[in-house]
């Protein structure tokens, strides 16, 4: 029988990581989507998994031969208040697979009932958040962005009581690992250091294998989880990208985009951007997010002392120089990514980052559209006759001519031909990304009217977000008015 090929890591470490138990079966599952490529990646056959003895296993009905079902404990800074125990209070790790490309990755069960860390909740999800992590998480991944992936969501037949009753949903995640800032701060909480350890080796096992038995693994496993994050955090920004619950709870040690609760892309560029309806204060806005970035990683590094040296002054020494390594690589990988978004892959040059500003500035004036104004950029930067299109999507749009005559100064100096310039451009500035409108108009077709036509429409055209394919016009426009989300929620 083609099943899955589990070696469970996290569970041999020892009883205080996690709760062993299995899922809570759900009254008729049924299976919405599943990721055939991804499950190729895995290994895994996708014939088998939508079979009925397949989508038993991803409803959590059946407990396959091997996993080792489980909820990870963890605790986290939410809102920048601690809670010394989180844990996985509706999902379970089933287990992890090494896949084809000798990649370890975890199975996760999202939704499937209550843990022993469920605290009041039902230890459930509903429909809409599911498929919204689906497109959320499948859309980055076609993006090229870390991220966790979305393996298969399927419907429960059974509801679940939020502010109405709702239809329920699993959703199958799979991610390099689910190990999270949090999860150090759970055993830092109870200062227990061996726990702490033996962790951070797990981390280093999976991650940065490399590491293991040099002469300072935990300095190395710190400053390579920093480096994955500032780079990560640059590339949410170059897609206009707003995580929208940063707590230390939903930051991976893999770099990989994890937990898509009240996410959202920007439509206008505005750094002051938030969606998320408990986000009061704009902690987590758009522009926010490399300095919040910072501030989980700090967390991180104090959860860390105690295994960085013996000597307390010596590890805060080597904490605060691993930290300072932040920004620098925040920088470099953000001006990286925008030099390339407006054209530029020669030689940098000292003004380069200004004349990113000065855009960026003109943008947030002008309430221009992010991933329009790129997209159409391409096409001025191959000819000026793309100028006017651009321009059009500024409130005055001399903003932009006078921005574009330092631009064109710029491009003289880094030669090349004009058509791979819009080539390069196309190939970092997407066409189509998740815009909030189409996300809630799939969603609550799914989810009111049991039509999962536009969501499959919105994943297929998601899929591909580089390449423009005619009569897909309607999915790179900003919403009407009418049109535009103005909150997002927590996904529960
Ligand atoms: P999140 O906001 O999804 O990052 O979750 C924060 C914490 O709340 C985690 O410990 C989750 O497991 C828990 N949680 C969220 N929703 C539920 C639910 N419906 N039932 C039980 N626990 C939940
Ligand atoms: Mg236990
Ligand atoms: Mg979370």
């Amino acid at each position: 029988m083609p099943g899955f090929a589990f070696d469970n890591s996290y569970a041999r470490l020892p009883e205080r990581f996690h709760a062993r138990l299995p899922p809570t079966p759900v009254a008729a599952p049924r299976l919405l989507r599943l990721n055939a490529a991804l499950a190729g990646t895995l290994g895994l056959d996708p014939e088998f998994l939508a079979s009925p003895e397949g989508v038993a296993i991803l409803a959590g009905n059946a407990v396959p031969e091997g996993a080792a079902s489980l909820a990870m404990a963890y605790a986290g800074h939410q809102f920048g208040q601690f809670v010394p125990q989180l844990g996985d209070g509706r999902a379970l790790l089933l287990g992890e697979v090494v896949g084809r490309d000798g990649q370890r990755r975890d199975i996760q069960l999202k939704g499937s009932g209550p843990t022993p860390f469920s605290r009041q909740g039902d230890g459930r999800a509903a429909l809409g958040p599911v498929l919204r992590e689906y497109i959320l998480a499948e859309a980055m991944a076609a993006l090229g962005i870390p991220t966790t992936r979305a393996l298969a969501a399927l419907s429960t037949g059974e509801a679940v009581r939020r502010e109405r009753a709702l239809p329920g949903a699993v959703l199958v995640r799979v991610a390099s690992s689910h190990i999270r800032v949090g999860t150090f701060q759970y055993f830092a909480a109870r200062q227990d250091i061996e726990g702490l350890r033996l962790l951070a080796d797990h981390a280093i096992a999976r991650h940065d294998p490399h590491l293991a038995g040099g002469p300072a693994p935990y300095r190395g496993l710190l400053e390579a989880v920093i480096a994955r994050q500032a780079e990560l955090v640059a590339r949410w920004l170059q897609v206009g990208f707003i995580h929208g619950v940063m707590n230390t709870d939903n930051m991976a040690l893999s770099g990989e985009t994890i937990d898509y609760g009240p996410c959202a892309f920007l439509d206008a560029y505005d750094p002051a951007t938030v969606f998320s309806s408990i986000d009061h204060y704009g902690r987590y806005a758009y522009g926010n997010q490399p300095p919040i970035a910072q501030w989980n990683l700090a967390r991180l590094a104090e959860c860390l002392l105690p295994l960085l040296a013996e000597d307390e002054e010596e590890a805060l020494a080597q904490a605060r120089a691993a930290l300072g390594g932040f920004w620098p690589r925040f920088e470099a990988a953000w001006l990286a990514g925008m030099r390339r978004k407006i054209g530029l892959s020669g030689p940098q040059e000292e003004a380069d980052a200004a004349l990113i500003q000065d855009l960026l500035d003109r943008m947030a004036r002008n309430k221009v559209d992010f991933t329009l104004f790129f997209r159409a950029l391409g096409g001025a930067a191959a000819d000026t006759a793309g100028d006017a299109a651009v321009a059009a999507l500024f409130e005055d749009p001399a903003a932009y001519g006078e921005w574009a005559m330092s631009w064109r100064r710029r491009l003289e100096r880094e030669g090349g031909l004009p058509e791979d310039r819009r080539a390069a451009m196309d190939a970092v500035n997407p066409a189509y990304i998740p815009r909030n409108h189409q996300v809630e108009a799939a969603l609550s077709a799914a989810v009111e009217r049991q039509d999962l036509g536009p969501f499959e429409a919105l994943m297929d055209v998601l899929a591909r977000p580089f390449e423009e394919r005619p009569g897909l016009e309607s999915y790179t426009l900003p919403p009407q008015p009418q049109e535009r989300v103005l909150q997002t929620f927590c996904g529960t």
